[in-house]
């Protein structure tokens, strides 16, 4: 793959800079900034999305008819990286890039009509319900009951670990529609108005002190059969199609080189402030490791979003990406962690008895505590290593 850009793609590059320099306000980058969860506020995210929507930026992912750009791989992986090294927000995925996916290759005229342009303006904001207590890894176990009932099903039980189920108005659920055959041929995709009467988020508190996820329990809740996607007792389909993009559907590495750039600063800052900071070949020599691990995830990541490009899912391939932007996004933190030193044990930001720079040192430890949870969520690390030995290796 050739990885040099053409003059087109240069003249590109420098028209996204300057749409960045004139449109990404100040005070979205330094929130991103200090943010230390897996997604930022909803507010900021929905606040960029905006602008992203009037310029029509906000899913080049998508095909032309829904509101995508029709860029080439090339200029969409220039935008991506652009976007991470100006520090814009990562838009919240969940319905953007997850769900509209789904809805696009397997609902209904009505329901693209209903829920895309919703997706997209930010007026639908949604939560990914299909981990329950007892169905993780195991996801097929799953028992979240939907009974058919007339026109409806009526649903019963919970869902577990929802991340921002308590900002979300919808939620797209695998139900259990079916217990007679295997365990994966009786689940199906439904779409689920939060405010339905019945269901109800009740918060977890993580060990870095955020409130992200939650836990959804549904009491009877009654839900259109309209509201599903696709065939009853094939949502198994659906569900493991949109693992696909969960797991590979857009870009990582410029998030990994931005992330490693704010290091190298933190480093060379350390460097001056911090009279006993030691260590820094050993740092240096960690660095360099994962800058070769990154250009190697940043040609395995273009390869295989351009074949997502010519209308393909990204394929069980989509598990090397998650497994190593997860590796190389925890080796950065740790490193941070270690630059930072007895320093990180500070409730406020202090060098040397010196208030020192908040804007990144504040949520080191806590995005350390908090990126933990990234060996686990969207499937744990030990699981894609078995879809990657299967279903890519055909071991
Ligand atoms: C912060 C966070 C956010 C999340 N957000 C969401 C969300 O929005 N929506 C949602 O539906 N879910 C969400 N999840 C849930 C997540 O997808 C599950 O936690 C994950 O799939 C693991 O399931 P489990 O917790 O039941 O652990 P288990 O499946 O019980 O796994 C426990 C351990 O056993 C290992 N293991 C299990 N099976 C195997 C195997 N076959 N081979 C080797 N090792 C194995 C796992 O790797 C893990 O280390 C989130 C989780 C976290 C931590």
């Amino acid at each position: 793959m050739n990885l040099d850009f053409t003059d087109e793609e240069l003249a590109f590059q420098q028209d996204v800079r300057e749409f960045l320099a004139e449109h990404l306000p100040r005070d979205i980058v330094e929130d991103t900034a200090r943010n230390s969860s897996v997604f930022v506020e909803k507010d900021l995210a929905l606040r960029w999305q905006a602008i992203l929507v009037d310029k029509g930026w906000a899913v080049p992912q998508w095909p032309a008819e829904h509101g995508g750009t029709e860029w080439t791989p090339a200029q969409k992986y220039i935008f991506s990286k652009e976007c991470y090294l100006a520090g814009a927000p990562m838009l919240i995925p969940l319905g953007l890039l997850m769900l509209a996916p789904v809805i696009m290759a397997f609902g209904s005229e009505a329901q693209k009509q209903e829920y895309l342009p919703k997706i997209l303006s930010g007026e639908h904001y949604w939560c990914q319900g299909y981990s329950e207590p007892g169905a993780g890894s195991d996801l097929a176990s799953l028992k979240l009951r939907a009974d058919a009932d007339g026109d409806d099903y009526i649903v019963n039980g919970s869902k577990l670990w929802t991340t921002h189920a308590h900002h979300a108005d919808h939620i797209f659920c695998l139900v259990r529609t079916d217990n007679s055959g295997r365990p994966q041929e009786g689940i199906s995709f439904l779409l689920i108005p939060m405010d339905s009467p019945g269901v109800s988020v009740e918060p977890i508190i993580t060990m870095a002190g955020d409130h992200e996820v939650n836990q959804v329990f549904f009491d009877n809740v009654r839900v259109p059969q309209g509201n599903r996607i696709g065939e009853e007792n094939k949502g198994w389909r659906y569900a493991k199609y949109l693992l696909e993009f969960e797991r590979g559907g857009g870009f990582s590495a410029p998030r990994v080189q931005h992330e490693l750039e704010r290091l190298q600063a933190m480093v060379d800052e350390a460097r001056d402030t911090f009279a006993d900071f030691d260590g820094s070949d050993e740092i240096a020599r960690k660095m360099a490791r994962i800058e070769i691990d990154l250009k190697a995830l940043e040609i395995t990541e273009l390869r295989i979003l351009s074949a997502v490009s010519g209308g393909g899912n990204p394929g069980p391939e989509s598990s090397i990406l998650k497994l190593t932007t997860t590796r190389l996004e925890q080796a950065i933190n740790e490193l941070a962690v270690d630059v930072l030193g007895y320093r990180g044990f500070a409730m406020e930001p202090v060098a040397d008895g010196i208030p020192y720079r908040a804007d990144f040192t504040a949520s080191v430890v806590p995005r350390y505590l908090n990126n933990r949870a990234a060996s686990i969520f969207g499937g744990s690390q030990e699981v894609q290593r078995n879809i990657i030995a299967k279903l890519v290796l055909g071991l």
